[in-house]
C-alpha cells in the first residue's frame, strides 16, 4: 500500500512554519507497512491543492492532507477536494453541531464563518476532531481513500490514530532500525560493509551521516533483517556504539551497568553537555556520580588538582594531553569513581593558535587499567565542535572500556 502527504499552508513555504506533519506521519506509516512515495507541500491556493489531490490519487491508495480546515478565507481544503472529484460543497448540520458545541463548552458562540467549517464535498463524510473544533473530511472510493486532517499537531496526531491507523491493513512495518557509529569516517564505514549496501540487494542497507555520526539503515523488520542488522553492527565494530535515537552515552551505561562501575566527568570547553548527555539515560543514577565544569585554570587546580605549572608560560597550557589527563584522574579521585572522564579544547571561534587551533580538544580517560589522553581535531564552528567533543569523549571511554586499539577519525598525533 502506497500513501502521499500533502502538507498545506502559506506558512510551510515561506519558512515560518517547519513540516514537522509529513515527517511524523512518514513514521507512522512506515510502522504500519505502508510506503509513502511522495510529500508535497502547498500553499493556500484552492486551485494548487485540488490539483495535488486529483494528479495523486492515481498513484496511491491512502492521501493524507494536513492544515487548511480552519475558518479563515485561507483554509481552503475541503473545497479543493470537493473540486478536485467535481462535487457540491454541501453544509454538514450534524458537524455544525459539533462545532457549536465544543465553542459553547469554552463559553462562546458560533459566527457564521466558524459555521463554515461543516461544509464538506458532497461524497465525502466529516469526523468528530476529539481535540479542536475543525472536524476531519473523510472521502473513499474504490480508487483511492483521503483523509483531510487540521493542521495543528495537537490535533493531527489523535486524528491519524483514532481515524486513520486502524482503516490500514496490518503489514510488516517498514520503519528503519538503525547502526550509529561515531568515530569513523564514511568511506571506511562503507568498505567495511560492502556488498551490504548494494542497491539490487532485496534488503539494501541505507547509508548516511548526521551530526558526526555514521548512521547504517535497515527498512524492515522481521527475522532477516535482524540477521542483517546484526551482521552490519559486527562489521561495524567497536565504532558502532547503539542503534535508534541513541548516542555513544547509551552503550556506556549499558557496559557499566554491567561490569557495576561508576563515571564522573570534568568538563571544560564542552561546559557540561556531556553530563547532560548521560542523565538524558534513564536510570543513569546508578552509574553516574557527577562531575564538574571547571572551565577556569584556576578550579582546574581547586577541584581537580591540576598543577598550576601546568598553566604558566613554560607548561603545556589548559589545552594539553597533560591538563586533560590530570583532570581526569582528579574527577576520579574526588568522586571515588571507577572511571574519570575529562574534555579541554579550543572550541571558538577565537583562542586558536598555531600549534592549537580552533577544533583541538584532548578527551582523557582514567581508570584503574586506563591512564590516556588523545588529542582530536573537529572542523565546524563551535556548537560543532562541542556536540563533537561530547560524543567523543563517551567513544574514548567505550574504547578503554573494550581496550581496543581501533583508531578514530580526527585523531592528531600528539
Ligand atoms: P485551525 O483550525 O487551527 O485553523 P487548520 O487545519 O486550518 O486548523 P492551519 O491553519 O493550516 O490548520 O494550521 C494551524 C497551525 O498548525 C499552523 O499555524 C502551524 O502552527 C500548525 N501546522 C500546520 N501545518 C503544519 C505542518 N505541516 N507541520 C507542523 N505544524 C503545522
Ligand atoms: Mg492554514
Amino acid at each position: 500500500m502506497r500513501a502521499i502527504v500533502l502538507s498545506i499552508g502559506d506558512e510551510l513555504l515561506c519558512g515560518d512554519c517547519v513540516d514537522t506533519n509529513s515527517s511524523w506521519l512518514c513514521g507512522r506509516f512506515a510502522e504500519r507497512g505502508v510506503q509513502v512515495c511522495e510529500v508535497l507541500q502547498i500553499p493556500d491556493d484552492r486551485e494548487r491543492i485540488a490539483h495535488a489531490f486529483r494528479s495523486a490519487s492515481g498513484r496511491c491508495e491512502v492521501i493524507v492532507s494536513t492544515g487548511g480546515l480552519g475558518p479563515t478565507p485561507d483554509d481552503l481544503t475541503s473545497a479543493a477536494l470537493a473540486d478536485a472529484v467535481g462535487d457540491e460543497l454541501v453544509r454538514d448540520e450534524t458537524a455544525v453541531g459539533w462545532i457549536r458545541d465544543r465553542l459553547v463548552s469554552r463559553g462562546h458562540g458560533m459566527i457564521d464563518s466558524q459555521a463554515t467549517m461543516g461544509d464538506r464535498p458532497t461524497s465525502a463524510v466529516l469526523l468528530r476532531n476529539a481535540n479542536g473544533t475543525a472536524p476531519i473530511v473523510h472521502r473513499a472510493d474504490e480508487i483511492c481513500r483521503v483523509w483531510c486532517l487540521p493542521g495543528p499537531p495537537v490535533e493531527m496526531r489523535p486524528a491519524f490514530e483514532q481515524y486513520i491507523a486502524p482503516e490500514l491493513p496490518p503489514g510488516r512495518s517498514l520503519a528503519s532500525q538503525e547502526v550509529r557509529c561515531c568515530g569513523i569516517i564514511e568511506a571506511d564505514a562503507a568498505a567495511l560493509l560492502g556488498e551490504l549496501i548494494d542497491r539490487d540487494r532485496t534488503l539494501p542497507v541505507g547509508t548516511r551521516v548526521s551530526r558526526g555520526s555514521f548512521i547504517a539503515t535497515v527498512h524492515e523488520e522481521g527475522p532477516e533483517s535482524d540477521a542483517l542488522l546484526a551482521d552490519v553492527a559486527a562489521r561495524l565494530a567497536p565504532w558502532a556504539y547503539g542503534g535508534n535515537d541513541e548516542g555513544p552515552q547509551h552503550d556506556v551505561a549499558r557496559m557499566l551497568l554491567a561490569a557495576n562501575q561508576t563515571l564522573a566527568t570534568a568538563e571544560s570547553c564542552t561546559g557540561g553537555w556531556i553530563g547532560a548527555s548521560i542523565v538524558d539515560v534513564p536510570g543513569s543514577s546508578r552509574w553516574y556520580r557527577g562531575g564538574v565544569v571547571s572551565y577556569s585554570n584556576e578550579l582546574k587546580h581547586r577541584w581537580l588538582d591540576v598543577p598550576m605549572t601546568r598553566f604558566e608560560a613554560e607548561g603545556p597550557g589548559a589545552v594539553s594531553g597533560e591538563v586533560a589527563r590530570d583532570m581526569a584522574v582528579g574527577i576520579r579521585a574526588t568522586t571515588g569513581s571507577d572511571w574519570g572522564v575529562s574534555v579541554t579544547g579550543v572550541a571558538g571561534p577565537d583562542g586558536g593558535t598555531e600549534r592549537k587551533p580552533v577544533g583541538t580538544v584532548w578527551i582523557g580517560i582514567s581508570s584503574d587499567t586506563a591512564d590516556v589522553a588523545r588529542q582530536f581535531r573537529f572542523p565546524g564552528d563551535r556548537t560543532a565542535v562541542r556536540r563533537r567533543a561530547v560524543a567523543y569523549a563517551m567513544q574514548c571511554l567505550r574504547f578503554a572500556m573494550l581496550e581496543t586499539s581501533a583508531p578514530l577519525a580526527l585523531e592528531v598525533g600528539s
